[in-house]
């Protein structure tokens, strides 16, 4: 058995719904295909949510019924009986009737989730009234059944695997399952989510979960890339990678897999193919449990990273001084991204600002604080880089001309993160793509 995902854009047209059902009937393999929600529909409900929130109800119902009318304007297009269109616009009708109830209760936090929920919910309902109407059996399989978060919104594998592999029992013999991605169960048994892009999560979740022979994620490009099409001018799809490198570059910035879904098939070593529905063809990137080979595959960036400098003499031949100062982190529950140390310094990066002031306050009694904002990290990620002889230099040379703030090497074999000035973050990923892939 295997797992399709589809992305937003995916399923955001008519003609990809078409498209993304070509795709799950290729082959003969039974399939649990996860959906989003229709590309646009999450950042609608989070406004719809907002403005909510902050009893602009006027604003909140515009809101609903432009949205509704979108939905309305799909089904036309995607549906061609008039006996499931008008099953689907009553499906549809009932979500937005929810919206609406909600509108006139008081909000909550709770509700909000409620909200984010109907994306999904939709998304799967139309393209189950869609097969229906192709005469395709399947299954809708309700993720508010299976999928749960415990209460620090951890996913319960154990429980997951548990009730999903009990609900595809009592359906022997069916070949096409559809079900929600991102949205779940939490402890207290509300309706909840695996947070914003969380659909890639459910597919490793649910693959990890029924040891699928593979999770295929489809979206709009053909695979991982070397390096930020939107920065440099010529960048190559990367065909194979570890879930260790790829967990690097899904962290470090490559926008197209959500990084917590690396480790649910990590685990289980379920192999991952990132592919385009555009281009089926493409082979895209498959990510695998041992890499292929050494050396850099792809260079990654992350903005809105704070570096965070602690100087103090005190430090000198000192023990327990860092332990102090990761505590305070720890306190804030604010995770570190990269640390340098001197003999009388430390620097770490953060990129949440939530609890800056706290921990700045905390950490002053330590040493002289400098706080420095804007900054990028860009990570040289692949295989046994630090055996690579040359590739320092090669660095080096590369981002000569630029202001490099921190430099972490040797924290593991897959990652070299280099801080530098937000506005130097073209330039350096410009120069690398030329400097270590010998593209413009
Ligand atoms: N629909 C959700 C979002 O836009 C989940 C996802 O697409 O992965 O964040
Ligand atoms: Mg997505």
């Amino acid at each position: 058995m295997k797992v399709m995902k589809f992305g937003g854009t995916s399923v955001g047209k008519p003609e990809r719904m078409f498209q993304v059902r070509d795709l799950i009937s290729r082959d003969n393999e039974p399939t649990i295909v996860v959906l989003s929600a229709l590309s646009g529909t999450t950042n609608a409900l989070v406004a719809i949510g907002d403005a909510m929130s902050s009893g602009n109800k006027t604003k909140a119902e515009e809101l609903i019924d432009h949205l509704h009318a979108h939905y309305k304007t799909f089904l036309a297009e995607l549906l061609k009986s008039d006996r499931i269109r008008s099953k689907a616009l009553g499906i549809i009708q009932e979500h937005f009737d929810f919206l609406r109830i909600i509108l006139r209760i008081s909000f909550n936090d709770a509700l909000n989730k409620d909200i984010l929920a109907q994306g999904e919910l939709m998304s799967t309902k139309m393209f189950s009234c869609y097969l229906e109407e192709l005469g395709q059996s399947h299954v809708l399989l309700p993720a508010l059944d299976f999928m749960s978060i415990d209460a620090n919104d951890e996913p319960q594998v154990a429980d997951i695997r548990l009730k999903l592999n009990k609900l595809l029992e009592q359906h022997k013999g069916v070949q096409t399952f559809i079900t929600q991605g991102y949205i779940c169960r939490n402890a207290k048994g509300e309706v909840d989510n695996l947070k914003r892009g969380g659909s890639d999560y459910s597919a490793s979740l649910i693959a990890a979960a029924i040891n699928a022979s593979v999770c295929e994620i489809w979206t709009d490009i053909d695979g991982m890339h070397n390096n930020d099409p939107r920065v440099v001018a010529v960048t190559r799809p990367v065909e194979h990678l570890s879930f260790d490198e790829a967990a690097e570059l899904a962290y470090f910035g490559a926008k197209i897999l959500h990084p917590a879904s690396i480790w649910p098939a990590q685990q289980f070593k379920i192999p991952v193919k990132l592919l385009n529905t555009m281009q089926p063809e493409a082979k895209g990137t498959v990510i695998l449990e041992h890499a292929d080979s050494d050396g850099v595959k792809a260079v990654a960036a992350k903005d809105g990273i704070v570096m965070v400098k602690i100087k103090s003499s005190r430090m000198l031949l000192a023990y327990g001084f860092l332990r102090k100062i990761f505590e305070v982190f720890e306190k804030y529950r604010t995770p570190i991204d990269m640390i340098t140390t001197s003999e009388v310094a430390v620097s770490v990066t953060i990129d949440s600002i939530t609890h800056l002031d706290a921990i700045s306050k905390e950490l002053a009694p330590l040493g002289e604080l400098e706080i420095i904002s804007n900054q990028t990290i860009i990570a040289v990620v692949g295989n046994r880089l630090t055996h690579e002889g040359g590739l320092l230099q090669k660095l080096f040379t590369s981002l000569a001309d630029l202001q490099v703030n921190m430099v972490s090497y040797g924290g593991s074999l897959h990652n070299i993160s280099i801080l530098v000035p937000t506005e130097h973050k073209n330039a350096a990923l410009k120069s690398l793509n030329k400097g270590i892939f010998g593209l413009d």
